[in-house]
């Protein structure tokens, strides 16, 4: 194909800013089955009217008041649900692509990213960890629609593992550092505080500095610390089920203190010499943890995380990748398609040293502990970690949500925890997550009813975000430009 033909095909992100979005035109879905994700049943035979970035009105076809000038599409024999919510990316961490400098990497990105998302349906998406000031500058530009994306809400870097910005203490030492970052992250703009690996003895304070800065703290959970009690102190999402697994063992303390060991200056003396292996060190904590798994252990975290309303974002296709397990055949596919910078590779764990018995049974565990979650009600969303390994923007959250279903939730919740719940979480569901007269009209229009299958989530027909209509030659455009920044 020739180049100038590529380019006609492909979507530009970057719309006349004379467009605004109030003179986006009307469109109306006709004879629709909505789904609106509240809980109510679908409705078949349905128009929804879009206006203005909003839904205007959701009535029975033939009730239906339709502006003059308006796009009709027709919805028959379709299924209209809420936009999805990626709530796990790193769209900024660093460049994808190798060759270019860092700006224009960063571009690419962007192109790269947003185009994969919004052709799978996702129109919004929770950033956790990345270039703060390259985030926010994204987040401000699609907000005020001078750049057609995913919503974005967006933490900087991780406390504990970088400086939080450029120039921010790292590594932390004092309470004044914690207090330092979280400042800074406020004035970067971030929306939240992720946390991952910063000692457990700064954990009381960072809560207070975070509470004053009116941010949530998000993240991982601290090995000296532990799942239930970074619960209890009010960490608002967990990530990956980090610890969880090992907060449900009888011997948890002893494989937490014998992992903190692990770091430390008497561990590596016995590494030096001989004594000690820490490859087998990790294997052999891993199976004393899955050896002593206990329930009513399991059933007290659960309770726990319930009580706290300590929001999973299970990340499975993550777990799937770093305990050896491949992607579904559609995923595997589309990372052909789209040569991703490590070639949808996650990169190889040699602490495994080949053996997969080990993470496949850890896998096995987080997928019934997860299910325990599920059944007890802890509130949960659906996330990829993307992009990296398997996690290809946009299709690999259709694997989430497959894999949500796998471990026990039911088509209709697993959809929900990626447009209702993320809404409810963010304090957002006055104007987003449910097909409803008067929110921001995010929509998916699906080909085939996801609540038969959830893998139907995958036949996108067209998106709507706030209101501007992508067709199926519109997403064919997006993924065009995505292979070409691929390339
Ligand atoms: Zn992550």
């Amino acid at each position: 194909m020739a180049l100038s033909t590529l380019f006609a095909l492909v979507v530009s992100l970057t719309p006349d800013p004379a467009q605004a979005q109030d003179t986006v035109v009307p469109v109306v879905i006709r004879d629709v089955t909505v789904i609106s994700a509240t809980g109510a049943p679908p409705a078949p035979g349905m128009t929804v009217v879009l206006g203005g970035g909003r839904i205007q009105s959701v009535t029975p076809a033939r009730q239906a008041r339709l502006p003059r000038g308006a796009r009709l599409v027709d919805g028959r024999g379709k299924f209209l649900i809420p936009g999805l919510w990626d709530m796990h990316t790193h769209l900024a961490n660093r460049p994808l692509f190798p060759g270019a400098d860092r700006a224009v990497g960063f571009e690419r990105n962007r192109d790269y990213t947003f185009s994969l998302l919004l052709a799978a349906g996702v129109t919004g998406v929770r950033d956790m960890a990345g270039d703060l000031a390259v985030l926010a500058r994204w987040r401000d530009e699609v907000a005020r629609g001078a750049v057609l994306g995913p919503r974005l809400v967006i933490t900087g870097k991780k406390l504990g593992k970088n400086p939080v910005v450029p120039g921010a203490p790292y590594p932390i030492a004092s309470d004044a550092d914690v207090r330092r970052s979280v400042e800074l992250l406020q004035q970067g703009g971030a929306d939240f505080v992720k946390v991952d690996g910063l000692p457990g003895r700064y954990f009381y304070l960072l809560f207070q500095a975070a509470n004053a800065a009116g941010l949530d703290v998000v993240g991982h959970s601290t090995l000296d610390l532990g799942v239930v009690e970074a619960a209890r102190m009010g960490q608002r999402s967990l990530e990956h089920l980090d610890g969880v697994v090992l907060a449900c063992a009888s011997e948890e303390s002893g494989i937490r203190a014998d992992a903190v060991a692990e770091g430390g200056w008497w561990r590596r003396l016995l590494t030096r010499i001989g004594l000690s292996d820490p490859e087998e060190n990790f294997r052999d904590r891993y199976r004393r943890m899955l050896a002593s798994q206990q329930d009513a252990k399991t059933d007290s975290v659960i309770a726990t995380l319930r009580q706290h309303e300590t929001w999973q974002v299970p990340t499975l296709v993550l777990l799937r990748d770093i305990r050896l397990l491949p992607p579904s055949a559609a995923l595997a596919e589309a990372l052909a398609a789209y040569a991703t910078p490590d070639g949808g590779e996650p990169p190889p764990d040699i602490r495994w040293a080949g053996d997969t018995a080990l993470p496949h049974a850890l896998y096995r565990r987080e997928l019934a502990v997860l299910g325990g979650m599920i059944r007890a009600g802890v509130p949960i969303m659906a996330g990829t970690d993307g992009p990296g390994g398997t996690r290809l923007p946009g299709v690999a959250l259709q694997d989430e949500l497959e894999l949500l279903v796998t471990a026990g939730m039911t088509p209709l919740e697993a959809l929900q925890a990626a447009t209702r719940e993320p809404a409810r979480f963010l304090g957002l569901l006055d104007s987003l997550g449910t097909v409803e007269a008067g929110k921001v009209a995010d929509l998916v229009l699906l080909d085939a009813d996801p609540l038969a299958d959830i893998g139907n989530v995958r036949r996108v027909s067209g998106v709507a975000r706030a209101g501007r209509w992508l067709d199926g030659a519109a997403l064919e455009g997006l993924r065009a430009r995505a292979r070409a920044v691929s390339r």
